[in-house]
């Protein structure tokens, strides 16, 4: 088990605890104070009257016990490192752990937040972060695998980089798209060419006919891989060639 706990969740488990003890005290001294009115003119009743009294008194005063130690909760203040958000911890980290307000894992090592650094997407150009603990880096907003690799120079203090040839580098290449397949959504697929294309109905329905099909020449790669990725949505398969060697992508 960790060592350490989310000092809300703990806060709240000892509130529950008081709540529920202090309820019941506030109950059993009502039903106390029941008996003592109608404890008969022999006081027959008053014996059960303290008894209740007491165990009345006793939970009410349990109840008080938890909450003084809702004030007691240490507190050591950890500090998001993607969202600086501070999350309050009762101990010091020993693990990874959730951010409470933007739920990314927060990577620990030897007790301490590890710095994390900022990648973009090379795909959408999303922000993204890893830390030296990251061993696969998925984009959060596209899940496509952002490489990292380690750094040479140093074995051991295996300090992660991204990959040369990936993240957002500038592509000089010119690419081509060029339409190979259709699924069974074709009328999507159809209403989605004519925005892409500017082409009529009947035009994208002609190319269609006449597959595979360049659609587009001269596009960097970056804008090949979103169409290809919109005409995916609508059952389209794609290819995305390089116009300098002609090789698939
Ligand atoms: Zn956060
Ligand atoms: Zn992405």
């Amino acid at each position: 088990m960790r060592s350490f706990q989310r000092v809300s969740d703990v806060i709240e488990v000892l509130a529950e605890k008081a709540l529920m003890v202090g309820f019941g005290g506030i109950f059993v001294l009502v039903f106390a104070s029941l008996v003592f009115n109608y404890k008969g003119a022999d006081n027959a009743g008053l014996p059960l009257f303290i008894v209740l009294l007491i165990i009345g008194l006793g939970l009410v005063g349990f109840a008080g016990f938890h909450l003084l130690q809702i004030r007691k909760v240490e507190r050591v203040a950890s500090d998001c490192p993607y969202c600086t958000y501070r999350n309050d911890l009762t101990a010091v980290p020993d693990s990874d752990f959730l951010c409470q307000s933007c739920n990314r894992l927060i990577p620990v090592k030897d007790g301490a937040i590890l710095k994390v650094d900022q990648v973009r997407c090379g795909f959408c150009n999303t922000l993204n972060y890893y830390s030296e603990k990251t061993d696969v880096l998925l984009c959060e907003e596209c899940n496509r695998e952002i490489p990292i690799a380690t750094d040479e120079d140093d074995p051991d203090r295996p300090r992660k980089r991204i990959a040369a040839g990936f993240a957002v580098t500038d592509d000089d290449d010119l690419y081509e798209l060029i339409l190979t397949g259709k699924g069974g959504k074709t009328e999507e697929l159809i209403s989605a060419l004519q925005h892409m294309l500017a082409l009529n109905r009947n035009q994208v329905k002609q190319m269609l006919d006449e597959l595979p099909v360049t659609m587009l020449t001269g596009i960097t790669k970056k804008k090949a891989e979103i169409l290809q990725v919109q005409l995916s949505i609508h059952d389209g398969i794609s290819e995305i060639r390089s116009m300098s060697n002609n090789q698939p992508r």
